[in-house]
């Protein structure tokens, strides 16, 4: 992350493209498995052949800057991925590309996050709750402004917060009904399964984490790895709160 308007962010935009083509490759079957429970199983297929394409047309670019990737990858996804997602993933990170102008600062992040949000409930209707990718998406974005703006973290850390909060969002789609998408014509059967759209949102999210924690050559924070969510502190040992332990009287 820099300063500058070219350089350097275009082509770490270009690399995080490639990582996640990489990655969403890799997690094909698994994509489709979890489509073919609830959908129609061409979620892995889909997005495979857009992020291949994508990553194709961002190394074509001669030496962009972030905005130019990122538009130009968003295009490409509109294009390529097709059903319900393609337009979600593709036009809203054509939407939000305009928000990283001025390059990858931390402020940009977030805005570029925020109108990613925005837009895919824009153009989705969903919310948090329906058993969609908006139930990684939400905490995730929430999580990472928070982490920015409230907490000063660093964008790395901030951005491990952000891929833990998508990992308990995905985890959260499965008990719950799906009332957007194709899942919900299945009514109460979604119940029990793990929506697609939101474990293919966090697989990207952790590629942006790994690829920015490389290129500022920091190692991808511990809190990225497990789920801090519950203190593990035996509240009977807690020391001076008086709830703690109760006592004779
Ligand atoms: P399709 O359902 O048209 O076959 P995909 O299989 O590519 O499209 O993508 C399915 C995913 O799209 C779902 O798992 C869900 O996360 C997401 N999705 C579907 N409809 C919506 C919506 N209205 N808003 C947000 N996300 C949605
Ligand atoms: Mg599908």
């Amino acid at each position: 992350m820099s300063d500058d308007r070219t350089g350097d962010d275009g082509a770490a935009v270009v690399a995080a493209v490639e990582a996640v083509a990489e990655r969403i490759e890799e997690e094909r079957d698994h994509l489709t498995q979890l489509d073919s429970a609830i959908g129609d199983a061409d979620h892995g297929g889909n997005m495979a052949r857009g992020w291949a394409e994508a990553a194709d047309a961002a190394r074509d670019l001669d030496d962009p800057d972030a905005e130019t990737v990122a538009k130009t990858v968003g295009k490409t996804l509109m294009g390529e991925v097709g059903g319900a997602s393609g337009p979600l993933f593709g036009g809203s990170l054509v939407f939000a590309a305009g928000e990283l102008d001025e390059g990858i600062t931390s402020e940009t992040a977030v805005a570029f996050a925020e109108t990613y949000l925005e837009k895919v409930e824009d153009r989705g209707d969903a919310r948090v709750g329906d058993q969609t990718m908006v139930d990684a998406l939400t905490p995730a974005v929430h999580t990472f402004k928070k982490s920015i703006e409230v907490d000063d973290l660093d964008p790395i850390e901030a951005l491990a917060k952000a891929v833990d909060a998508a990992e308990r969002g995905v985890a959260f789609t499965v008990p719950i009904r799906a009332r957007k998408g194709r899942a919900s014509y299945l009514g109460w059967r979604s119940v029990g399964h793990q929506d697609p759209g939101a474990t293919s949102t966090l697989f990207i999210l952790e590629e942006l984490l790994a690829v920015a924690a490389e290129r500022l050559g920091v190692d991808v924070p511990e809190a990225a790895a497990t789920s801090p969510t519950i203190p593990d502190e035996d509240p009977d040992e807690a020391g001076d709160d008086p709830a703690a332990d109760p006592g004779d009287d």
